[in-house]
């Protein structure tokens, strides 16, 4: 059996050897993926798809292709746009089978070696796999097949899906990927292949989203629609939590396609930040308009959370779906009051508070003549740590205006994400910061502040308000309900956040 992870023929970098610090952070990460089987432009195709999901990870990408020979790689730090859109580099991905991934690390290094698609020489032949989401047992797992034998070469939580491939007792490649899966607990939205298979899978819960897509009967797997529109692709259907997708080229050209329900059938919960902050608003995730969810977001919250004032202006580009739908719901005049520099990446990719910090001001702007003298409803679709919410209050009254008050499309952020969306550490999230939501609005500098309720938010996504016994999305960062076993933080000491909420509620 071979353990090591090759690398495939033509890469622009090579792995290192294991530098893994086993007490400190494990990665978790945002990502999109995408893969295409049986189509001549494969690579192109998954670049352009790549490039729709940049909003899911702008840190690195990676292309891995299969020309009928070799498997070929190009992974490198940067932007899509950036980095694969020369002819250059797609004539270094030939073949009609390609898969992507782009990546954005909220913990640990950005290095090449961590940049997915991972890529393994197997007994079994080569395989690619690169995965949206975060696995709670990343280091669980990681110290088991250490202990047996395996060297690792990345730090990333990923890479142990290859070495669980490795060591599976059963025969085929999609066989052993689907046992590999069977080791894993938290979140995972994954694109595979093989020389002949193209294979997507989504976790139990279904906390990450996955597509099925076709283009000219070719099957394409995508993080989000927006990947597909990009291509003129037409949806299918979404990979269903807990299915595994294995489409595989025949030797007669036909593609076949297959589904696989390894776990026990349970009820999917997609998260719910996708719809509050972190999918494309032109996708939909699990049937649902991402935009139309957000609008729905604002109705809810000029309900709940009226105030009279002669502006309401969205926080650009998060809380713009919110705002107008607050607008349209209380009669505002909605204004764009805030200019967003979009040569700026998001607010959070800056590694350090206090670049972060310089990176609000250097990615908004008042818009003086909409809001000098006026009353402004100010509407964002999350607060976390409050960095964003003080400086554009106090941005906002530099610029004039008689009163600023803050809504939230989404309810206060208690818990950490251990599924793959950056959140801090429980103690730098805002809410716990301060007793009262009084408290709060007088730290960001706002005449009033309101959040949109858990049911507020349920209703706008899905129609329903919470089902307590069985709730509709994962929601932990507002609940503390997290849907799986949290392994790795009790493996390293830290107290597990269901006491921390239960602690909250007792007092
Ligand atoms: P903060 O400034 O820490 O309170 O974060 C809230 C702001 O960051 C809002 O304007 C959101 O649109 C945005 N935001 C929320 N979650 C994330 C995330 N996971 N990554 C990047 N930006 C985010």
């Amino acid at each position: 059996m071979v353990e090591n992870l090759a690398q495939p023929r033509a890469t622009t970098d090579h792995l290192t050897g294991l530098d893994l610090d086993m007490n400190g952070d494990t990665l978790r990460e945002e990502c999109g993926v995408f893969g295409i089987l049986g189509h001549e432009d494969a690579a192109a195709l998954t670049a352009l798809g790549l490039h729709a999901l940049q909003h899911r990870g702008q840190e690195a990408a990676g292309i891995v292709s299969f020309d009928g020979v070799h498997f070929n790689s190009e992974r490198h730090l940067g932007l899509v746009g950036d980095r694969f859109t020369d002819a250059a580099t797609l004539a270094r991905l030939p073949g009609n089978l390609a898969m992507g991934h782009v990546r954005y690390s909220t913990t640990g290094e950005t290095v090449l070696r961590n940049v997915q698609p991972l890529f393994a020489e197997l007994e079994v032949g080569g395989i690619a796999i690169a995965h949206n989401g975060n696995l709670t047992n990343g280091l669980a797992l990681r110290r088991r097949l250490i202990a047996q034998g395996a060297i690792y070469q990345s730090t990333s939580d990923t890479e142990a899906v290859l070495h669980l491939i490795a060591r599976s007792q059963r025969t085929g490649s999609a066989e052993r990927f689907i046992d590999a899966l069977g080791a894993l607990e938290g979140a995972y939205a994954m694109v595979a292949m093989t020389r002949t298979k193209l294979i997507g899978a989504r976790d139990p819960n279904g906390i990450r989203p996955l597509v099925l897509g076709e283009l000219g009967g070719r099957p394409i797997f995508a993080s989000e629609t927006c990947a597909l529109d990009i291509i003129g692709a037409n949806f299918v259907r979404d990979v269903e939590n807990g299915e595994v997708i294995v489409c595989e080229m025949q030797p007669d050209g036909e593609i076949t396609i297959d589904s696989f329900k390894p776990f026990p059938p349970r009820r999917e919960r997609v998260c719910l930040f996708e719809y509050v902050y972190f999918a494309r608003p032109d996708s939909v995730v699990a049937g649902r308009s991402v935009y139309g969810a957000r609008k729905n977001m604002g109705i809810n919250l000029a309900g709940e959370a009226p105030v009279e004032a002669d502006v309401v202006v969205p926080v650009p580009d998060g809380g713009t779906p919110a705002a107008l739908g607050y607008a349209q719901a209380s009669g505002i005049p909605f204004e764009y009051g805030i200019i967003r520099n979009h040569y700026v990446g998001r607010t959070f990719i800056e590694p350090t508070q206090s670049i972060r910090a310089l990176g609000v001001k250097l990615k908004h702007s008042a818009n003086r003549t909409a809001i000098a003298g006026k009353r402004v409803v100010l509407v964002d679709d999350s607060i976390v740590r409050g960095t964003t919410s003080l400086k554009i209050v106090q941005m906002i009254r530099d610029a004039g205006a008689r009163e600023v008050h803050f809504r939230v499309a989404s309810p206060m952020i208690y818990h950490s994400d251990y599924y793959g969306i950056d959140t801090p550490d429980p103690e730098k999230l805002l809410a716990n910061q301060y007793a009262t939501i009084d408290e709060m609005c007088r730290y960001i500098g706002a005449d009033s502040l309101q959040f949109l309720s858990i049911d507020g938010l349920y209703l706008a996504v899905g129609g329903e308000k919470r089902d307590a016994q069985a709730p509709q999305f994962t929601d932990h960062y507002f609940t503390g309900d997290y849907p799986t076993p949290l392994t790795d933080l009790k493996g390293r000491g830290k107290r597990d956040p269901k006491q921390v909420s239960m602690l909250r509620e007792a007092v």
